[in-house]
C-alpha cells in the first residue's frame, strides 16, 4: 500500500496502530441512533425474523441437544454480576471503574462453548429452513422437532456445509451440521488450536489446514463449495444471516437485566465491551443492543494490538480494503478467535454510525486478566474473550474515555452505570489446555 504515510498524515494514531500500541480510540462517525437506524439495510423486523426462527427450531434443538432442556431449546447464557472481579481490576489496575459490573458469559452457551452459538447456528437452521421448505418437507406451522427423524436425515445427508474459520465458528457450524446431519468441511487457518481440530474430527467433521491466515482459509473453502453445487458456504465476511443471529442476543438481555433490577435509561448508560476479529459477532450484538437501548447504549470492541482489522478499517473508513498487514502488523496473536487481518467490510460500514469506539490489548494481558478472573470469580475464559476486559481495566486512566464521556454528558452519571464485559468463549477448553494458559507468560 503506497500511500500509508498519506493515511498516517491524515489519521495520526494510525501511527500508533502500526506500530503494536495499545490504544483507545473513539469513533468520530458515530451519530445519534435515530439517525443511524435511518437508512440501514438491515431493520428491526429482521431482528424479529430471526428470533422467531430460533423459537421455531427450539424443539429440534432441545431433541438433539438435550443441554438446552433447561431454557426450552433456546441457546442462551447467564449474565452474572461480578463485583470482586470490578474490586481486583480497581485495586490491580487503577481502573477506577464505578457502577456494577457484569459479565456475558456466552463463554458457556450450550453446543458450541463460544459467542459463534449465536451466529452460526444461526445461519446453519436458516440454511436448513430453507432447503426443507423449498422441498415442501416441512411448514412453519409444524414442530420442528420432526427434523431429526431418519427420512429428513437421510435428505440432509445429500447435502454439505462449509466454513472458514480460526475455530470458534468451524465448531459451532460444525457441531450443529453434523448433528442435523450435512456433511461438513471446516477449512481451518492456522490460528486455530489443535483441540478444536480433533474435537471437530470426533464428530465427523472433515477439518482441512491451512498454513494461511484466516482470509486464506475462507478464499479456499468458498471456492471448493462453489465447485459443488450441493455445497453451502458459510460467508463470515458478508453474512446478513450470521448477523442477525448474533442481533438476537440483545432483545433477551432485557429480561436478564430487569431479573437483576437494572434499568437502562437517561440516567443509568449501558457500557458493553466485545472482542472482534472479522466483526461479525461484536457487530451483530452492538447492532441487536442499539436496536433495544438506543443511545442509552455504549458499544466498545477490542481486538489484539497485531490483528486490529476492524479498528484500521474504521479509522481509515477503508473497512474492508485495508488489512492489519497493510499497515505493518503481522496479524499474530495467541487470541485465536480474533486472529483476522481484514475485517468484514459489510460490518463495518453498518456498525461505524452506531460504535462509540475502540481499543487494543497485547497478548501478555490478555492471560493476566485471564488469571484475574479465575482468582476473583472462579471463572474460566478463553484468552481471546478476556479482551473484553481491557475496556474496562482502561476506564479511569484514558483521557479519551474521560472526554468521550464528559462531551456525552455522562460523568456524573457513572456511579450509577452498568458495564457488561461480553465473555465470547472459553467452556470447551480442555483441562490440560487450560492449565498450560495459566502458565503463560507471553514476551511483552
Ligand atoms: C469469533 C470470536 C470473537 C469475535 O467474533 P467475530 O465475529 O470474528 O468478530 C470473539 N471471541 C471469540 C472467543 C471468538 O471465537
Amino acid at each position: 500500500m503506497n500511500n500509508l504515510k498519506e493515511l498516517k498524515d491524515r489519521f495520526p494514531i494510525l501511527g500508533e496502530i502500526g506500530e503494536g500500541k495499545e490504544v483507545v480510540w473513539i469513533n468520530p462517525d458515530r451519530v445519534s441512533f435515530a439517525e443511524s437506524g435511518k437508512d440501514c439495510e438491515l431493520k428491526k423486523e429482521d431482528i424479529a425474523d430471526a428470533e422467531a426462527r430460533l423459537k421455531r427450531f427450539a424443539p429440534f434443538i432441545m431433541r438433539c441437544f438435550p443441554e438446552t432442556k433447561d431454557r426450552g431449546g433456546l441457546i442462551e447464557s447467564a449474565l452474572t454480576e461480578i463485583p470482586a472481579m470490578k474490586e481486583l481490576l480497581n485495586v490491580k489496575y487503577d481502573s477506577g471503574l464505578k457502577g456494577r459490573l457484569l459479565l456475558k458469559q456466552d463463554s458457556h452457551l450450550a453446543i458450541a462453548g463460544s459467542v459463534k452459538a449465536r451466529g452460526g447456528i444461526y445461519e446453519v437452521l436458516k440454511h436448513t429452513e430453507d432447503l426443507v421448505f423449498e422441498q415442501g418437507m416441512l411448514s412453519m406451522e409444524d414442530d420442528y422437532a420432526r427434523l431429526a427423524e431418519p427420512e429428513f436425515r437421510k435428505f440432509f445427508e445429500q447435502y454439505t456445509v462449509q466454513v472458514g474459520s480460526t475455530g470458534n465458528l468451524g465448531m459451532s457450524i460444525g457441531i450443529m451440521s453434523a448433528a442435523i446431519g450435512y456433511r461438513v468441511i471446516v477449512h481451518m487457518s492456522a490460528d486455530a488450536k489443535q483441540w478444536k481440530k480433533d474435537l471437530l474430527r470426533s464428530r465427523g467433521v472433515t477439518v482441512l489446514e491451512y498454513e494461511s491466515d484466516y482470509s486464506g482459509a475462507v478464499k479456499n473453502g468458498r471456492r471448493l463449495s462453489d465447485e459443488d453445487p450441493k455445497s453451502y458456504f458459510v460467508d463470515d465476511e458478508n453474512s446478513r444471516n450470521l448477523f442477525l443471529g448474533y442481533a438476537v442476543a440483545a432483545n433477551r438481555l432485557i429480561g436478564q437485566l430487569t431479573e437483576q433490577g437494572i434499568a437502562v435509561d437517561e440516567d443509568h448508560p449501558l457500557f458493553v465491551y466485545l472482542p472482534c476479529g472479522v466483526g461479525g459477532a461484536p457487530g451483530g450484538i452492538s447492532f441487536g443492543l442499539k436496536h433495544v437501548f438506543g443511545d442509552h447504549v455504549h458499544c466498545f470492541f477490542v481486538e489484539p494490538v497485531q490483528a486490529p482489522c476492524m479498528l484500521t478499517g474504521m479509522v481509515t473508513r477503508l473497512h474492508g480494503d485495508i488489512s492489519v498487514q497493510d499497515i505493518g502488523l503481522t496479524g499474530r496473536t495467541d487470541a485465536d478467535g480474533l486472529a483476522v487481518g481484514r475485517p468484514s467490510g459489510f460490518v463495518g460500514k453498518l456498525i461505524a454510525p452506531m460504535l462509540s469506539g475502540e481499543c487494543t490489548v497485547r497478548d501478555a494481558r490478555l492471560y493476566d486478566y485471564m488469571r484475574d478472573l479465575l482468582e476473583s470469580e472462579d471463572i474460566f475464559l478463553e484468552p481471546s474473550a478476556c479482551a473484553a476486559f481491557q475496556g474496562v481495566a482502561k476506564w479511569g486512566k484514558s483521557e479519551e474515555i474521560r472526554t468521550y464521556l464528559k462531551e456525552n454528558g455522562l460523568t456524573d452519571k457513572m456511579k450509577d452505570a452498568v458495564h457488561i464485559a461480553w465473555a465470547t468463549g472459553g467452556s470447551l477448553v480442555p483441562e490440560e489446555v487450560r492449565e498450560a494458559y495459566q502458565n503463560t507468560y507471553p514476551e511483552e
